[in-house]
């Protein structure tokens, strides 16, 4: 019987990594799905694959690293075979019933786990996730609930061996970069922080047959943050202009 440790990089399956190897448990090998934005590049930002490298250093053990089967950018591709959409791409995924999960995410953990045969699988899943808990299948184990370790534990644990993913000064949640599911605050994020990231999601934005969000499309977010920042240069020059004369009426009295 093999025991697999399922990292994601985030606080939970990282936290949990960490503390099964502080308590000696035994781990055959540390599994990180490596979704693909494209056939040579990883969705997740730069940021991961750097903290990926830390985390091996730290537990001095390699992580194994599998990309997903398919892009995201050959999914988004893929036509509907039949029905009302035959012949149409995939592109953007639906918010609900998204089709990246499991052609990109699922069908890659199922491929790469049955090469193990026999296995025990370790999830990151904290106290506090009842939902997730309850849909635990048997072979799956969840270290965290049993040590009564809450999402706020798994903070307090990483920041104190300094661990903790520093993408979480940036992002409530991580994920793919282009993730319609992620907040309007990290999408702003990302436009700011990773142009040319933003570019891709723009690019494929002017193929997809529908809107990025239901709201609308990664062009109208752009319009939006930019209009944002529009008005944020206005309010800070307003600002100083006020500032600036509030002071000339201290100076002249
Ligand atoms: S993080 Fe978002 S984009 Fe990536 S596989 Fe999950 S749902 Fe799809």
């Amino acid at each position: 019987m093999k025991h697999i440790v399922s990292l994601s990089g985030g606080k939970d399956s990282t936290a949990m990594l960490i503390k099964m190897i502080e308590m000696g448990m035994v781990i055959d090998d540390i599994v990180f799905i490596n979704v693909m934005a494209t056939p040579t590049m990883g969705a997740e930002f730069p940021e991961m694959y750097d903290y990926l490298d830390k985390l091996e250093g730290y537990i001095g053990r390699k992580i194994t690293r599998v990309p997903s089967v398919i892009s995201f950018d050959e999914g988004f591709h893929q036509t509907y075979k039949k029905g009302a959409r035959k012949g149409a791409i995939y592109g953007y995924p639906f918010t609900i019933g998204a089709w990246c999960n499991d052609r990109l995410k699922l069908r890659a953990i199922e491929k790469h786990y049955k090469t193990y045969g026999e296995h025990i699988r370790y999830l990151g899943i904290a106290a506090d996730e009842t939902k997730r808990l309850k849909h635990l299948t048997p072979n799956c184990r969840a270290p965290l609930a049993d040590w009564r370790m809450t999402e706020q534990d798994c903070i307090n644990f990483l920041q104190e061996r300094d661990m903790m993913n520093p993408l979480y000064k940036k992002f409530k949640r991580l994920g793919c970069f282009f993730c319609p599911k992620q907040s309007l605050s990290s999408l702003r994020t990302v436009r700011h922080d990773y142009p040319e990231l933003w570019k891709m999601m723009m690019q494929w934005d002017v193929e997809s047959p529908r809107t990025f969000r239901p709201d609308g499309t990664v062009h109208d977010l752009d319009r939006r943050f930019a209009l944002e920042d529009q008005q944020i240069t206005i309010w800070s020059y307003m600002e100083e202009v006020q500032t600036g004369s509030d002071t000339g009426k201290t100076e002249a009295a």
